[in-house]
């Protein structure tokens, strides 16, 4: 059974559609990724679990009970919001303590707890400080301990990471990912940054101006997306539809073709039956280090992008420059047909 069960969701503010129409399942333990654009309704739907918005239609149950209009404090969920206030007279472990005290825990129990929470969080050496002694990325992590110590069934998140650095944001991801899974939390993350929601998800919810584009696993969104919208929201992705559809391919779906599945070859090469091969000129092409990202125009004047990984050893590199006339080449079962 569903954790949480979210059923045609909607939120007007004056008149914007904020949520229109959402319905969702979230299950027991897992790690669900509310992804999209700002301006979505991301943090309007996660508000609406927590109990700090009220909906204007819809129902949220939580363990089949409905907790729709309920007080946030009614509610079995936590949440951790990007801009959480600690307790500035406290140090950082009296304000991870400060939910196990409420509850009653006795001393040495939760001195303990608290002091297993912010090694999570990496902040060891930081327990007795307070929070204006802290950069804004670790008074973050500690609102994720003071969070994290109460063991919630069910943890909300939108943007806790936002306030990191790359590396600081990449390692938290690692960590963030861990503690859930040890401690089977339900987590429900909000993130605007689609490599963070496909690192960390077991499934990814793509929102777009209040509704729910697709929901599935990473791979499921990025190799099958169902909109023209998702197919190009993860990742980048080569949409040919219309005119240019019938020119390629003799049809006219829409379909997408990720850059990073076309490759050039010379002009020569005999591709083979199950292979799509067009001729193209180079217009651009750009090293990104990691890869390089060739722009390359098809006698019909189609633009493609096509991302090449830069493995071979320096001086063995088969590239191409620009006016080079080449063949895009890729396997037939990588022209993905989207069906909206
Ligand atoms: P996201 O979290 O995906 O960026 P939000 O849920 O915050 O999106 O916002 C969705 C839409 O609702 C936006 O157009 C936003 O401007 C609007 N909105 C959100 N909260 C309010 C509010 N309290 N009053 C008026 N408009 C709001
Ligand atoms: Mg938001």
């Amino acid at each position: 059974m569903a954790i949480i069960e979210i059923r045609n969701l909607a939120k007007t503010y004056g008149t914007v559609k904020a949520v229109d129409d959402i319905s969702l399942d979230i299950e027991p333990g897992e790690f669900i990724t509310l992804l999209g654009p700002s301006g979505s309704g991301k943090t309007t739907v996660l508000r609406m679990i927590a109990g700090f918005e009220d909906p204007d239609s819809g129902t949220i149950h939580l363990n089949g009970a409905e907790i729709t209009h309920l007080p946030p404090f009614d509610r079995e969920v936590n949440t951790v919001f990007q801009d959480y206030a600690l307790f500035p007279h406290m140090t950082v472990q009296d304000n991870v303590e400060y939910g196990l005290r409420t509850r009653k825990v006795p001393k040495a129990e939760r001195a303990e707890q608290a002091r297993q929470a912010i090694a999570s969080v990496k902040l060891e050496h930081a327990r007795e400080r307070l929070p204006h002694q802290l950069s804004g990325g670790q008074r973050q992590r500690i609102a994720l301990a003071r969070t994290l110590v109460l063991r919630p069934k069910v943890l909300l998140l939108d943007e806790p990471l936002g306030a990191l650095d790359r590396q600081l944001r990449e390692e938290m991801q690692v960590e963030l990912k861990s503690i859930q899974r040890e401690a089977g939390i339900t987590f429900v993350f909000v993130t605007h940054d689609q490599e963070e929601a496909m690192r960390m998800s077991d499934r990814i919810v793509i929102f777009n101006e209040g509704r729910v584009e697709q929901v599935g696993t990473p791979e499921q969104v990025y190799e099958r997306p169902t909109t023209k919208f998702v197919a190009g929201f993860l990742g980048s992705a080569n949409i040919v539809s219309g005119e240019s559809a019938q020119k390629l391919f003799g049809h006219s779906k829409t379909v997408s073709i990720r850059p990073e599945r076309i490759r050039l070859q010379p002009s020569t090469y005999t591709p083979t039956p199950d292979e799509t091969a067009l001729p193209v000129v180079v217009n651009e092409a750009a090293f990104i280090g990691a890869n390089t990202v060739y722009l390359v125009d098809t006698d019909h004047g189609i633009a493609l992008s096509i991302s090449k990984t830069n493995t071979e050893l320096l001086g063995q590199d088969n590239s191409f420059v620009p006016g080079d006339r080449v063949l895009a080449v890729w396997r037939n079962s990588h022209t993905v047909e989207i069906p909206a």
